[in-house]
C-alpha cells in the first residue's frame, strides 16, 4: 500500500515525493508535491519552479508569497490521478527547482533576472511548470521556450483577463502586458493563442479590437459555462492542433468563491471543478512548459486559493503522464 506502489512499470530511477505513509504529509519541509529538490537527484525531465515576483501588479501585491503558499498546499497531492488514470510523478524525474530569485525593485530589471534564471533552468530540465509570481513572469518564460522550442508557441491562457494591454503609467512589463510584448517579440504562433474565462469590465472597447488584432481568439466565462468544459477542451485542442503549447493559468479565472487570494478578482468565474475539468480533457496537447500565477496568500482565505493553485499544477503535471490501464474516475 506504499505510494506508488501501484507505479510499477515506471522507470526505476526515478525519484518519487516523499511517501505519505512513511513521513506524513504535513511533515518535512515543503517543496511541491513532496517532491526531491533538483540537486537531490541525477537529472530531471520536468521542473516545478517558483518566481516570487508581484512588482507587476497593478490592484493588490502578495503573489511574491505565491510559490511557497502553494508548496504547502501541494502537500495533500497524492501520486495516483484517478481522473486521467496517471502517475504524474512516476513516468519521469520531477523536482522542485526552488525558486528564482530577481528584485523586487525594478520590473524591467526583474525581467532580465528571470529570463536569465530560467534560462539557465532549461539547460538542465527542458519542461518548467512555473509557480508565480504575478502574470508579468510569462514574457521572460515564454522568451526562454520559445529559443529553446525554437519556433513560435501556442499559448492557452486562462484569465480573467487579456493581459495584452500595451503599457500602463509608462510600464511595458506589467502583469497586464506580457501577451502585448510577447506578440511583439514573435513569440507567439499568431492565430493559434486563445484567452479562456475572460469577463468583466474593460477601459474601451479597443482592449478587444486590440487583442484580436494581435491574433488572440477567446471564449469567455459565459461561453465556457454554456458549452461546459469537453467542448471548450476540444475547441482548445481544435486551434492549437500539434503547435508547442504553453499554458498560462492565472488564478483569477477562477470565480472570487474559490480563489479570493488574488491580485484582480473578478466576479462570475470559473469554478474549480470546471478549470479542472477542461485540463484533463487537455489529453494530447504538445505541452512544452506551463505556469500557475497571481495566488495572493495575504488575501487569501483558508489557503483555498494556493490548493486550487496547487491542484492545477497537478493535474498540467499529469498532462505529461501517459495514462495506465486499469479503473479510473468517470468523466
Ligand atoms: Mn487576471
Ligand atoms: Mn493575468
Amino acid at each position: 500500500m506504499s505510494q506508488g506502489a501501484d507505479a510499477d512499470d515506471a522507470p526505476a530511477d526515478v525519484v518519487p515525493p516523499a511517501d505519505g505513509f512513511v513521513v506524513p504529509r504535513f511533515a518535512g519541509i515543503s517543496t511541491f508535491a513532496r517532491l526531491p529538490l533538483i540537486d537531490q537527484v541525477p537529472h530531471a525531465d520536468v521542473a516545478v519552479v517558483g518566481v516570487p515576483f508581484d512588482s507587476g501588479t497593478t490592484f493588490r501585491p502578495g503573489a511574491r508569497f505565491g510559490p511557497s503558499a502553494i508548496r504547502q498546499a501541494s502537500r495533500l497531492l497524492r501520486p495516483f490521478n484517478p481522473h486521467t488514470g496517471t502517475f504524474p510523478f512516476a513516468d519521469h524525474q520531477v523536482v522542485d527547482a526552488g525558486d528564482i530569485a530577481c528584485t523586487p525593485f525594478s520590473s524591467d530589471q526583474a525581467v532580465t533576472e528571470i529570463e536569465s534564471g530560467m534560462r539557465a533552468l532549461l539547460e538542465r530540465v527542458p519542461i518548467p511548470i512555473v509557480l508565480g509570481g504575478d502574470h508579468t513572469i510569462a514574457l521572460p518564460v515564454l522568451r526562454c521556450l520559445r529559443a529553446l522550442v525554437g519556433e513560435p508557441l501556442a499559448v492557452v491562457h486562462f484569465d480573467a483577463h487579456l493581459d495584452t494591454w500595451d503599457t500602463y503609467f509608462g510600464a511595458s512589463y506589467t502583469h497586464g502586458t506580457p501577451f502585448r510584448r510577447a506578440s511583439e517579440e514573435g513569440l507567439l504562433r499568431r492565430g493559434q493563442c486563445l484567452h479562456v474565462g475572460v469577463r468583466g469590465p474593460l477601459y474601451d472597447i479597443e482592449d478587444l479590437t486590440d487583442d484580436s488584432d494581435l491574433g488572440f481568439r477567446m471564449l469567455s466565462t459565459p461561453f465556457v459555462a454554456r458549452i461546459g468544459a469537453e467542448e471548450t477542451a476540444d475547441a482548445i485542442l481544435a486551434l492549437v492542433g500539434d503547435a508547442p503549447v504553453y499554458v498560462s493559468i492565472d488564478i483569477d479565472v477562477l470565480d472570487p468563491a474559490f480563489a479570493p487570494g488574488t491580485g484582480t478578482p473578478e466576479p462570475g468565474g470559473m469554478l474549480s471543478r470546471e478549470l479542472l475539468a477542461v485540463l484533463r480533457h487537455l489529453r494530447g496537447i504538445r505541452l512544452v512548459g506551463a505556469d500557475v500565477v497571481e495566488v495572493s496568500p495575504p488575501y487569501d482565505s483558508s489557503e483555498v486559493t494556493a490548493l486550487a493553485a496547487a491542484n492545477v499544477a497537478y493535474d498540467l503535471l499529469s498532462l505529461l503522464a501517459d495514462p495506465r490501464a486499469g479503473p479510473a474516475y468517470e468523466h
